[in-house]
């Protein structure tokens, strides 16, 4: 099984669009992961029949059971982040400034104080338009420990690609280079990094290259919505060419693509961007290690 990532370094390239026709190329030897769970949409294109959804939890959340609290204020007093607080003479306890450290319920002569495992959103497992299937994970507004969740995506779409013994697994990253992206490529055999045709999507862009070969994860470009900037365009050959790292090819900006997004419909689903993405597609399988 090899495992192929998008990412792009920033939101809006176009690595969610790219990903997913390249997964309807593989055809059904493929199953597809969406790892961004803070911004899931994979699934609004791709997502046929839910078959199932687990609730992901992580830390604790803590809360005081007024009728049981004789309003002492010591766990007020002992919390350091203010997350207690007096709100019209009842005790209450802030999730959001609330770091589950725990020291309160130590003070508590009481046990006013309740723990609970903290829900912080939902991993789900799809099946899809193109006869495949898709794992995607939606983190709830809010919550941090995005990395741990899209860990999990990972590792049950990792098992159900061995399961059904597939040929690819092809994961959707997130943004950024911080933990989620790390977690999503985790063992994977290559990135591809879509390069959006802007000065910003080829500065977040360039991060992501550096990291991928700190990683020594072997990296193939795609710029995206070529033409929209040539100057960058231009910068990013010269740079590829410069390090040697293979460029799969320029997919050129097109309106049709808005088109496609509004009717629901992958790139992959018009004759025309077919086309011009099927050299590029092929390119990136050629260069698989
Ligand atoms: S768990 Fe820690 S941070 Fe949260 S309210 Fe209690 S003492 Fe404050
Ligand atoms: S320590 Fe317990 S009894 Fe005292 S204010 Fe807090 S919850 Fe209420």
């Amino acid at each position: 099984m090899k495992k192929i990532a998008f990412a792009s370094g920033k939101g809006g390239a176009g690595k969610t669009t790219l990903s997913l026709s390249f997964h309807a190329f593989l055809k059904e030897s493929s199953l597809f992961a969406d790892c961004d769970v803070d911004a899931a949409d994979a699934f609004l294109l791709m997502e046929k029949e839910l078959v199932s959804k687990e609730p992901f939890y992580s830390g604790k959340r803590y809360s005081i059971d007024s009728a049981l609290c004789v309003q002492c204020g010591s766990c007020e007093a002992r919390c350091s982040f203010d997350a207690v607080q007096l709100i019209e003479g009842t005790y209450r306890i802030d999730p959001f400034r609330c770091e589950g450290c725990g020291s309160c319920i130590d003070v508590c002569g009481v046990n006013a104080i309740t723990e609970e495992n903290n829900y912080c959103g939902d991993i789900y497992y799809s099946t899809t338009k193109k006869n495949s299937e898709m794992f995607y994970a939606c983190l709830t507004p809010g919550e941090d420990n995005s990395g741990k969740l899209v860990h999990l995506v990972r590792k049950a779409a990792d098992a159900r690609t061995k399961e059904l013994d597939l040929d690819y697994l092809i994961i959707d990253a997130p943004p950024g280079i911080g933990c989620p992206l790390m977690a999503s490529l985790t063992s994977v055999d290559l990135l591809v990094v879509v390069i959006e045709s802007s000065k910003q999507g080829w500065a977040d862009a360039l991060r992501l290259l550096e990291l991928s070969q700190k990683m020594s994860i072997s990296a193939v470009v795609i710029i995206n919505k070529s033409g929209l900037n040539t100057e960058t365009d231009a910068a990013v050959r010269a740079f590829l060419n410069e390090h040697t790292i293979p460029l799969a090819g320029e997919v050129p900006f097109n309106e049709k693509v808005i088109a496609q997004l509004n009717n629901k419909e992958l790139l992959w689903d018009s004759e025309d961007l077919q086309k011009e993405l099927l050299p590029v597609f092929r390119n990136v399988k050629d260069v698989l290690p």
